[in-house]
């Protein structure tokens, strides 16, 4: 049997660590953390996941919370004018639903699911030397511990990463207690507000450790108005600040939280990070190599909600590459080709969510504005955040724009 370590219990390493498991292999999982720490700790993020990668979940039947989690039917883009109306506004239907839960839920669930199943959990905060010695009695090591100091092994490759500072200074507060979106109140959907030049407000609701939620999650152009959160320790500071800025740039969904309180002490989170590439290979210094999964490799800004899904995807990625691979050595030419494979579909979300961080361009805004008057155009949108790769076909280039809006609008005007 297949000796497998995989250091790093979030969403790339537990899927695989479970997926690997199911399949017989033989798989240590090291955690710096345990699922008690990990369920009463700090929130990590909103993780909101669409379709394609809740689908791998309900494939290995990991998908535990999916009949208690709300179902995100639709994703809604509004944009704010200086004078703080509400200069468009549309709501995208979801081909399939999308979901949060809260990682503290998840992930403690995912490894006491994984230790019942008779995996081995080790609580240890791994070190290179720990890695060293490993490397030499597992048949392969993966490195799946996010954007923690282990990422120093693997080298920034400059070629995929435009950015060496953060682009985004982010803020997150879990609420009870939100009113429903005043449009289709009847679905469940995201809320994208963009505050030109300033920043974004991301709404949605999510399933926490005391059921039912929403996330209030600012993401700030740093030294703007919104970069105000980073030396707040007290979490009734960050709501209240989160709802001054509401109140500020975005009063139809303040109108909504007037009500709102936190859903625990853990409920707030700030910080940045630099959206980054990686070499997926690490070397060690004794000589052996390690593979890095999910956002040690690829870290992208949460701007457009995928890190989850790209992890997922990774996941599932890695986990076909290391099953055809069979009883051969995991040697650097498997890792490297393993890499690239995820690649060939992570490299869309990494070139949209870039581009998403930008000013827009013209031909981006008029997509945006002619999405509230077609709505194939809102829904094609929407989707995108489950396939980023068709983005290539109707967001980048002016042309391919151009076309197909002339294409929905003719439609339109015909029916
Ligand atoms: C504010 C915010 C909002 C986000 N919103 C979304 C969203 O809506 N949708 C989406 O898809 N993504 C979102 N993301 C991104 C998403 O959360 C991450 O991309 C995803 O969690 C990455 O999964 P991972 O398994 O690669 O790493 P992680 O989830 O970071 O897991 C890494 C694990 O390794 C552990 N670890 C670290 N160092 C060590 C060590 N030395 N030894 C042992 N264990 C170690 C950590 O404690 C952690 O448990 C958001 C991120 C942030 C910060």
């Amino acid at each position: 049997m297949r000796k497998i370590l995989i250091v790093g219990a979030g969403q790339s390493g537990l899927q695989l660590a479970l997926g690997l498991q199911s399949r017989g292999y033989e798989v240590t999982l090291m955690s710096n953390r345990t699922a008690d720490e990990v369920r009463s700790g700090r929130v990590m993020s909103t993780q909101c996941m669409f379709d394609t990668a809740l689908q791998y979940e309900r494939d290995y039947q990991l998908n535990f919370w999916e009949s208690q989690a709300p179902r995100i039917e639709g994703l809604g883009v509004s944009v704010a004018a200086p004078d703080s109306s509400r200069a468009i506004d549309w709501v995208g239907k979801l081909d399939g639903f999308a979901q949060s839960i809260d990682q503290r839920v998840k992930m403690a669930g995912w490894m006491e699911t994984f230790a019942q199943r008779g995996g081995q959990l080790v609580i240890h905060g791994a070190a290179v030397s720990d890695l060293d010695y490993f490397s030499r009695t597992y048949d392969l090591v993966m490195v799946s511990a996010g954007k923690g100091e282990l990422v120093s092994m693997f080298g920034r490759d400059a070629s995929r990463s435009p950015f060496d500072a953060p682009q985004r200074a982010l803020a997150v507060a879990y609420v009870h207690g939100m009113g429903p979106r005043p449009e289709h109140p009847e679905f469940d959907a995201v809320r994208c507000n963009l505050v030109p030049g300033v920043g974004e407000l991301f709404v949605m609701p999510t399933l926490t450790t005391s059921g039912r939620a929403d996330i209030l999650f600012w993401e700030g152009i740093p030294g703007g108005p919104l970069d105000v959160f980073q030396g707040i320790k007290d979490p009734s500071e960050h709501l209240a600040k989160t709802l001054e800025l509401m109140e500020r740039f975005l009063p139809w969904e303040y109108a909504r939280a007037t009500k709102v309180e936190l859903t625990d002490a853990n409920g707030t989170l700030a910080g940045r990070y630099a959206p980054t590439v990686r070499k997926p290979i690490g070397r060690l210094p004794g000589g052996g190599l390690v593979l890095g999964v999910g956002d040690v490799v690829v870290a992208n800004d949460p701007v457009t909600g995928q890190g989850s899904n790209t992890a997922s995807k990774c996941a599932n990625s890695y986990l076909n590459s290391i099953l055809e691979h069979g009883d051969r050595e995991f040697d650097a030419e498997w890792m490297q080709a393993t890499f690239d494979r995820h690649w060939e579909n992570t490299q869309h979300v990494v070139k949209w969510t870039n581009a998403m961080l930008g000013v827009p361009p013209e031909h981006v805004l008029n997509l945006i504005g002619a999405a509230g008057q077609l709505q194939p155009v809102a829904n094609r949108f929407a989707n995108g955040f489950n396939n980023p790769a068709d983005f290539e076909n109707f967001f980048f280039d002016p042309e391919k724009t151009n076309a197909y809006l002339a294409e929905v609008s003719g439609a339109a005007s015909a029916a």
